[in-house]
């Protein structure tokens, strides 16, 4: 390398909890509950394989930049490992083996057949032009083909990655197979083989899990009131199909802040403005409010959907929502959780909450490598049907144990993987 050669990786800054510890936590409270043997215990609470790449990457003004990445397999029992690639200035090993755990319980929550993975690179992917993006993307892709193919490991979109990441994802693994490898990824464009109802499935899974929780908490969703934070993919697709639900939207945030109006935001003018300005912050008749203000507000439903760690110790005292559904992935430390629950607020967990993603991923798959194309009403109303017995199943363990959404999602996910490593067995 001889042109300008710099490092762009950064370590992450200060956290409040390692989700990877809030991941192994909330996996020990479960296999405690189940009374799990010691040695299955001490195999799931890991992950299977970490990938570790540093890969150069050749920028506009001809210099080189490092990068580094990371593919983590938690688990691969009940199928091909699943699990989104995130780009964020703040990715760390820990962050991606906490995120591919929580896919192999979300997979198996909802029953389909697949193990949990992670991808992420340090990167903050606004520095870079378009054609940076593309040829970080397929440098990151080519150096994770060692795990990524469509039986073995598939990954999808995630925080800063969207249709066209995981096209020149699908492109870089086929020109390097010499054909076309659709299943390979899942959250394509269509054109290439991707699916109907893809793009809005995490936000619709959302809103079936918020009508359910309602139905639960005997709440009307027409005279409730919802805070979201985050307004990408989940918060953006929530918020829409949670107005049309009959929900009022009293509040939404992105990475620059957010706004407030008690009576009800109009999303698809917002969704206008967005589109015109880059951010929701100045949106007519609203107030402002930061991000931490947001979590706090006196709504009905709180959707946490940008990232990990947003309900701490410190802030979950001041919640007034209640209820909360996860859009994100982690948005609630253990200890968190645990003063929700004495104060009576309950967590629709992100296992459940984001699930609609990864099953129509799992759709989007299926339509691949059968080379046959579902209607979007068959696959809306597949998922509904995943998402509310999933639901259900989850509330029958929380009602006979006497514990928390969370962890009543937990004992039907590790039981399914538990007892599928008990009947495969040990290898040799
Ligand atoms: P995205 O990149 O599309 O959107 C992220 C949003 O969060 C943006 O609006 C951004 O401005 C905002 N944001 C970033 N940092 C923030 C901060 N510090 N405070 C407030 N807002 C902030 O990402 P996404 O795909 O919508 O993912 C959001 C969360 O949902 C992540 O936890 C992700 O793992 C999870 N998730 C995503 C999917 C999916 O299908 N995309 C599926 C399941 C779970």
């Amino acid at each position: 390398m001889t042109a300008t050669t710099e490092t762009a990786t950064k370590t992450h800054p200060a956290i409040v909890t390692n989700p990877w510890e809030s991941a192994q936590r909330q996996f020990d409270a479960a296999a405690e509950l189940l009374n799990m043997d010691k040695s299955l215990r001490a195999v799931l609470r890991e992950v299977r394989r970490e990938l570790v790449v540093r890969f150069p990457v050749r920028m506009d003004n001809g210099s080189l930049k490092i990068y580094e990445g990371y593919r983590v397999q938690h688990n691969l029992t009940r199928g091909p490992a699943k699990g989104g690639i995130r780009f964020h200035p703040n990715v760390s090993l820990d962050e991606v083996k906490a995120l591919s755990m929580w896919m192999t319980w979300k997979c198996a929550l909802v029953n389909i057949p697949y193990g949990g993975a992670k991808g992420g690179v340090i990167v903050d992917p606004q520095e870079l032009s378009m054609r940076e993006l593309e040829r970080l993307t397929r440098r990151f892709a080519s150096e994770i083909t060692l795990l990524v193919g469509p039986e073995s490991d598939i990954p999808a979109p995630d925080v800063n990655t969207n249709a066209q990441v995981m096209a020149w994802i699908m492109d870089t693994v086929s020109m390097e197979s010499g054909y076309s490898v659709p299943a390979v990824v899942t959250g394509k464009p269509q054109e290439i083989g991707g699916s109907e109802g893809r793009p809005a499935a995490t936000g619709r899974g959302v809103t079936i899990v918020a009508l359910q929780a309602c139905k639960r908490l005997k709440m009307d969703p027409a005279s409730s009131t919802v805070a979201i934070q985050g307004f990408g993919n989940v918060g953006s697709i929530s918020a829409q199909l949670m107005e049309q639900a009959g929900f009022r939207i009293a509040a939404v945030s992105d990475v620059y802040g957010g706004i407030y109006n008690p009576a009800g935001i109009d999303i698809a003018k917002l969704l206008e403005y967005r589109e015109e300005t880059g951010k929701v912050t100045g949106f007519e008749g609203t107030e402002p409010v930061t991000n931490e203000e947001l979590l706090e507000l006196p709504v009905d439903i709180l959707v946490p959907a940008a990232l990990e760690n947003q309900l701490t110790s410190e802030n979950a005292p001041r919640i007034k929502a209640k209820l909360v559904v996860e859009g994100a992935n982690g948005p609630t430390t253990p200890d968190a959780d645990a003063i929700l629950e004495s104060r009576g607020i309950t967590v629709v967990p992100d296992i459940l909450a984001n699930a609609g993603g990864v099953t129509v991923s799992y759709f989007e798959w299926v339509q691949d490598l059968q080379s046959f194309f579902w209607e979007e009403s068959e696959i809306n109303a597949r998922l509904e049907n995943i998402m509310v017995k999933a639901f259900n199943q989850m509330c029958e363990q929380a009602d006979s144990h006497s514990c928390s959404l969370r962890l009543g999602a937990y004992l039907v996910a590790v039981s399914r993987v538990a007892q599928a490593t008990q009947v495969r067995g040990i290898y040799p």
